[in-house]
């Protein structure tokens, strides 16, 4: 799986870099991080953060033939080294995110690892 790859199938975009890639049992996820670039503080813009800890999302995306595929993505927590404030880190996420043809029910299905 390359950077490229996914780009183009599932629309992610900046802010985000390919970690690695899991199996579930008839499932993939694909882990997205955050890139270190984009630790900004959104009141002072300074660029010295630390980071606090982090959390995942995770997102069902376009499947690849017929196995779902979900996108788990960082969050980073952060707190600026400025002026104080926590914030979390969460550029924009692909906008192909959609239901799937069969329903509700499908999409609330979990992934076992
Ligand atoms: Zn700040």
């Amino acid at each position: 799986m390359s950077q490229s790859l996914l780009y183009h199938a599932f629309g992610v975009r900046e802010g985000y870099e390919y970690w690695r890639t899991e199996y579930g049992e008839g499932c993939v996820r694909f882990f997205l991080l955050c890139k270190p670039q984009r630790l900004v503080c959104p009141r002072c813009q300074s660029r010295e953060v630390s980071r606090k800890g982090r959390r995942f999302r995770e997102l069902q995306t376009v499947p690849i033939g017929l196995m779902p595929v979900f996108l788990v993505t960082e969050v980073p927590q952060c707190q600026c080294r400025n002026c104080g404030k926590r914030f979390e880190v969460s550029p924009l996420l692909p906008r192909r995110m959609r239901a799937t043809r069969t329903g509700s029910k499908r999409l609330l299905k979990t992934c076992a690892a």
